[in-house]
C-alpha cells in the first residue's frame, strides 16, 4: 500500500464522522458573515485534536466567523489547505434526513462538505504516524458567495490577516455535481473567472407618452445599449479570450402613459484574463456612451469583485501525482471549471495554489447541479476528498524538504 493509499484508509476509518459532520453543516446553513454557529462547531471539532493550535474569531482570523488551525511538525515550509463554509438563500427541496432546517437557507454548494473534509484532513494529518516535517495550516474560511458592504468576500480578510504571509502553497477542493464519483476535473492556468459586476443608469427627460418627441426617453436608448452589450463578446473581444457580459436587472418606469426619466440596469461580467478584464470595462462604457448620441446621459458603476482562479503548474502537479497514486482508475478531467467566481481565486493570487473539482454527483439524468434547491452529494466522496487534501500536503512538504 502507497502512503496515498495509507491515508485513503485512514479517512475511510473516520466515514462515520466525515458523514455526520457534514450532515450537521448541512441542517444548520448559515448565510455569508452569518456563520456564528458553523464556525463554533468547527472551533470545538478541531479542538478535540491533539496538536493543533486553533485561531478563531476576528483577532486572531481578521474575521469574526473566521476559523484556523495549524498543525507543525518539526522544521519546513507551510501549506495551507482551505475550506469555505458559508451556505446560499434558496430554500431546499430535498426530503432526506439531514434536510436544512434553517427555512429559506441551504448548503446547495457543497460547502458542508467542503467544511467536512477538511475537519477530516485535519484528523488524518494529526495523526502520529503521517509523517511529514513542516507546518499545515487548515483555512476554514467564510463568505465565499457573498460580499459585505465593503465588497469584499471570505479570502480577503484572511490575507489582510496575514495568515497566508508564510505559506508557499494552497490547496483546495470544490464539490463537482456534474460528474459522478470516480472522476475529477483538474486544469492549470485560468480555470474560473474574474467576477466583476457593473451598475448603469440612462438618463433622459422623461414625459407624456403621447408626445414622446417633446422629451428624451431612456426605454428607447435602453434598446440600443443592450444590443452594444452583447456585442461586447461577441463582436468586440476576441473569441480566443472567454468573456460573458449578462444583464439580470433592469428597472424602470411604472405607468402605460409616462416615459420615465432614467433606467437602471445591473449586470455581471466574467472573464478569464487581466486585459480581457480591462477590455470589458472600458468597452462596457462605450457601449453606456451610445445614449450621449440619443440625447441622454449616463452612470456607470463597475465593480471589481474575485480575480479569475488561476491553478499554478506545480501544485496542480502534485494533485495530479497523489490522485493517480491513490485512486489510479479515476478519470482526470483536463479542463477549466467554467465562468463562475471562487473567492479562492484571492489566495491563488497571492500564493501558488490549485483547486480541483471532485466529481460527487448522481447520475447525468438528475440535473442536481451547484445553487439549485434539489442539490446534493454523493458522500462516499468525503473520505476521497480527505484524502487527496492530506495526501497533497505532505506530498508538498516531504518533496520540498529532500
Ligand atoms: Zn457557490
Ligand atoms: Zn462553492
Amino acid at each position: 500500500m502507497n502512503s496515498g493509499q495509507m491515508l485513503y484508509k485512514k479517512a475511510q476509518n473516520i466515514y462515520s464522522s466525515l458523514v455526520a459532520w457534514r450532515r450537521y453543516l448541512h441542517q444548520h446553513p448559515e448565510l455569508s458573515f452569518e456563520e456564528k454557529n458553523t464556525a463554533s462547531f468547527v472551533e470545538s471539532e478541531l479542538r478535540k485534536i491533539d496538536g493543533i493550535k486553533v485561531l478563531a474569531g476576528k483577532e486572531e482570523t481578521g474575521i469574526e466567523t473566521g476559523v484556523a488551525g495549524i498543525l507543525k511538525k518539526g522544521e519546513g515550509p507551510v501549506v495551507a489547505l482551505r475550506a469555505d463554509m458559508d451556505a446560499l438563500p434558496i430554500q431546499e427541496e430535498n426530503e432526506s434526513i439531514y434536510k436544512s432546517q434553517n427555512f429559506g437557507v441551504m448548503h446547495a454548494c457543497g460547502h458542508d462538505a467542503h467544511t467536512a473534509i477538511l475537519l477530516g484532513a485535519a484528523h488524518v494529518l494529526a495523526d502520529t504516524d503521517s509523517p511529514f516535517s513542516g507546518t499545515i495550516k487548515f483555512l476554514f474560511q467564510p463568505a465565499e458567495e457573498g460580499s459585505d458592504d465593503t465588497g469584499r468576500t471570505g479570502a480577503p480578510y484572511f490575507i489582510q490577516k496575514g495568515l497566508l504571509d508564510d505559506v508557499s502553497m494552497a490547496f483546495a477542493l470544490h464539490m463537482d455535481p456534474e460528474n459522478e464519483p470516480g472522476s475529477i476535473k483538474l486544469h492549470q492556468g485560468p480555470s474560473m473567472a474574474n467576477v466583476d459586476t457593473f451598475k448603469g443608469i440612462i438618463y433622459g427627460t422623461g414625459g407624456h407618452g403621447a408626445y414622446p418627441h417633446l422629451g428624451t426617453d431612456p426605454v428607447w436608448m435602453l434598446s440600443f445599449v443592450l444590443q452594444a452589450i452583447q456585442g461586447v463578446a461577441a463582436r468586440r473581444t476576441s473569441p480566443l479570450s472567454p468573456a460573458v457580459i449578462s444583464v439580470g436587472e433592469i428597472k424602470t418606469g411604472s405607468s402605460t402613459n409616462v416615459i420615465p426619466e432614467k433606467v437602471t440596469l445591473q449586470g455581471t461580467m466574467r472573464s478569464y484574463d487581466k486585459n480581457t478584464r480591462k477590455h470589458l470595462d472600458k468597452e462596457l462604457h462605450q457601449a453606456f456612451s451610445l445614449v450621449e448620441s440619443m440625447g441622454g446621459s449616463l452612470e456607470l458603476d463597475i465593480e471589481h469583485g474575485e480575480p479569475a482562479l488561476s491553478n499554478d503548474q506545480k501544485a496542480v502537479e502534485i494533485y495530479k501525482s497523489v490522485i493517480q497514486e491513490t485512486f489510479p482508475t479515476f478519470h482526470i478531467l483536463n479542463e477549466p471549471y467554467g465562468l463562475g467566481g471562487e473567492d479562492f481565486g484571492y489566495i491563488a493570487e497571492k500564493v501558488p495554489s490549485a483547486m480541483l473539482f471532485l466529481g460527487a454527483g448522481f447520475s447525468k439524468k438528475e440535473n442536481r447541479g451547484l445553487h439549485m434547491p434539489c442539490f446534493d452529494i454523493q458522500e462516499e466522496i468525503l473520505p476521497v476528498g480527505v484524502s487527496l487534501l492530506a495526501g497533497s500536503a505532505i506530498y508538498y512538504l516531504n518533496e520540498t524538504h529532500e
